[in-house]
């Protein structure tokens, strides 16, 4: 295991398309009223650029049953967890790390998040799903994420790698990705594997990340 590079992996947002499946719920059901276009969504709650008294009916749509499961894949993102699953598995140890909604109806979004990896990318992926609502305290290498800035009750031993999204575009983190760098990811990480490059963190006693430089090489989405 200490040979491999844990990369987590973040669901909505990078892999789930979150947002394309709440603006059609609401626009079907509020037609009349005003919501904003993905690139007009520049901060991470959406709700917060809806007219206050408008934002329960936003804020309630994630929450419903059925909600989780009916998200589209994200353009890339399936054909990447395949190629890692197939052939990245000498150098990487994958997870797919998910915060779930917690007012869902009877907690059904748990549910959903694993038939929705087990329907889209297999059932190999749903024994790699975390669920969890503070990812400071899941260990790994790197996590590829869209959320701008990710706290909790641990410093993180991994690297954030900020998935491109209008609303992150002012954080840097460890790196920027979209699934269109995939390949130089994984190159570099197969590189840095051959180097021997993993190595322990010692005040934390986990696997650490490669040097921050090599990541921000990845710099790619502006
Ligand atoms: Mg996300």
């Amino acid at each position: 295991m200490e040979n491999k590079y844990i990369l987590l992996i973040d669901m909505d947002g990078v892999v789930c398309d979150w947002f394309g499946r709440l603006e059609e719920i609401y626009r079907g059901r509020f037609p009349d009223r005003p919501f904003p276009t993905r690139e007009e969504v520049i901060q991470f709650y959406v709700e917060e650029i809806c007219p206050e008294d408008h934002r329960p009916d936003v804020l309630a749509i994630p929450r419903e049953a059925g909600f989780y499961s009916s998200l589209q894949p994200v353009d890339g993102a399936l054909a990447v967890l395949k190629d890692i699953q197939e052939n990245c598995s000498h150098f990487i140890e994958p997870f797919i790390c998910s915060s779930p909604e917690v007012e869902y109806e009877a907690l059904l979004c748990h549910t959903e998040k694993a038939a929705w990896i087990e329907h889209y990318a297999g059932a190999w992926w749903t024994k790699r799903l975390i669920l969890t609502k503070d990812k400071t305290v899941v260990r790994g290498h790197f996590l590829i994420d869209d959320k701008p800035t990710i706290t909790g009750a641990m410093a993180p031993t991994w690297g954030h790698l900020v998935f491109d999204q209008p609303y992150n575009r002012d954080v840097i983190g460890n790196g920027r990705f979209t699934w269109t760098d995939w390949p130089k990811l994984k190159a570099l990480l197969l590189q840095l594997t051959e180097q021997n490059r993993i190595k322990l963190r010692p005040e934390t006693q986990s696997i650490i990340i490669a040097q921050p430089e090599d990541v921000c090489r990845l710099q790619i989405a502006s």
